[in-house]
C-alpha cells in the first residue's frame, strides 16, 4: 500500500480507541551502550557487513601538519565538538560475501587495544556469521587495528578455516629482522604484533599480486605509504563499483578539509600523503563510491571536492538492502 493523505487517516481511523485511558509508564533502566555495530550494503551481486571493533582517539600530537585553527575550522563545517582526547575514530572491518565465498577484509583489534575496542567478534556473531564459515581473510596491511582479530591468545588462528592474503611487499617488511632491529624501540612492538598475529596462517598464505583479482570482481589495489605493502579492493559487480581504501584517511573530521595532513603511523608520510591525493582525485573525477575502515562508521559514501579540500558524503543508511 502506498501510503498518502486518505490512506493514512483510513489506517488511523481502524484504531480502536478504547487504549486511549490515561497510560501508565514505568521507569526503566538506561543502556549506556551501543547494540553492535552492523551495516549491510549491497554492491552487484556482493553483500557486504560493515562490522565495528570500536573506536580509537587520535590526538593532534599524531597528525603530522595539525594546526589548531584549521581543525577548529573544519569540526565547525561539520557541526562537530572538539572530543577531549582527540578526534574519535571509528576501526571498521568488512565482511564480503560473494555468494561463493566469505571474505573478511581485516578484522579489527581483538582486545589488545583497551576497552573502547574490541567489538568486532561479538559484530561478527550478531550479524550471524561464525568466524569458522570465513574462506579468506584479506589484510589491507599488517597493523594491530586491522589484524589484531586473526590470533586468538594462544596463538591459533582464529578464522581456523581461512586463508590469509597480504602482499608480498608487506609481508616482507614485518617480517625483515634487519628493518625491525632499526627502528625505535617502541616501533618493535608493531613487528612482534604483526607476527604474531599472522604466525597462525603461515602455512595457508597466499601473497596477492596488485592490479589483479584475487577472486572474480575484486582487485587488489596498491596503495602504498601508510605501510609498504597498504592495499585497497575495488569492487565491481553487476555495473556497481565500490573501492574499500583502507588507510587513506584516518580521521574524517579533519583529514578531508586538510589531505595533506599524515598519521604518525605511516611508514612513509610523503608517500602516504601522495597517494592520498591521487585516490582523492580519482574517486571524485570517476564518481567512484568508497568504504574505508576509519571513516565514520559504517563508512560507506562518495568524495566532495571544495575547492583545494574534499568533503565526505556519506550514504543515507537504508533499511532495504
Ligand atoms: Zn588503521
Amino acid at each position: 500500500m502506498t501510503l498518502n493523505r486518505r490512506t493514512f487517516f483510513a489506517a488511523s481511523a481502524a484504531l480502536p480507541l478504547a487504549g486511549l485511558a490515561k497510560p501508565t509508564f514505568a521507569a526503566a533502566d538506561k543502556a549506556e551502550a551501543q547494540v553492535n555495530g552492523i551495516y549491510r550494503q549491497k554492491v552487484g551481486k556482493f553483500e557486504i557487513t560493515a562490522l565495528l571493533d570500536g573506536h580509537l582517539p587520535i590526538g593532534p600530537e599524531l597528525i603530522n601538519g595539525y594546526d589548531e585553527a584549521k581543525a577548529a575550522a573544519a569540526l565547525a563545517r561539520q557541526h562537530r565538538k572538539p572530543e577531549p582526547n582527540g578526534t574519535l575514530i571509528p576501526v571498521t572491518g568488512y565482511l564480503i560475501n560473494t555468494g561463493d565465498k566469505l571474505i573478511a577484509v581485516d578484522c579489527g583489534t581483538n582486545d589488545a587495544m583497551g576497552p573502547t575496542l574490541g567489538g568486532y567478534h561479538g559484530a561478527l556473531a550478531a550479524a550471524g556469521y561464525s568466524a569458522d564459515q570465513v574462506d579468506m581473510v584479506i589484510a589491507t596491511h599488517l597493523h594491530l587495528d586491522h589484524i589484531g582479530g586473526l590470533a586468538a591468545k594462544d596463538g591459533t588462528a582464529r578464522f581456523a578455516n581461512a586463508e590469509l592474503v597480504s602482499t608480498a611487499s608487506e609481508w616482507d617488511f614485518w617480517y625483515n629482522d634487519e628493518i625491525r632491529a632499526s627502528v625505535p624501540d617502541n616501533f618493535k612492538g608493531f613487528f612482534d604484533i604483526a607476527r604474531f598475529q599472522t604466525t597462525p596462517y603461515a602455512e595457508k598464505l597466499t601473497l596477492a599480486k596488485t592490479g589483479a583479482e584475487i577472486v572474480p570482481g575484486i582487485e587488489i589495489v596498491d596503495l602504498p605509504g601508510h605501510t609498504p605493502g597498504h592495499i585497497g579492493l575495488h569492487l565491481r559487480s553487476e555495473g556497481e563499483e565500490l573501492l574499500i581504501w583502507g588507510d587513506i584517511v584516518h580521521a574524517t573530521a579533519l583529514q578531508f578539509d586538510n589531505p595533506d595532513w599524515t598519521i604518525a603511523f605511516d611508514t612513509d608520510a610523503e608517500q602516504a600523503r601522495a597517494t592520498r591525493l591521487k585516490v582523492l582525485d580519482m574517486v571524485v573525477t570517476d564518481n567512484v563510491p568508497v568504504a574505508g575502515m576509519h571513516l565514520d562508521f559504517p563508512g560507506f559514501g562518495y568524495v566532495g571536492k571544495m575547492g583545494s579540500a574534499y568533503r565526505f558524503d556519506p550514504m543515507p543508511w537504508r533499511y532495504v538492502l
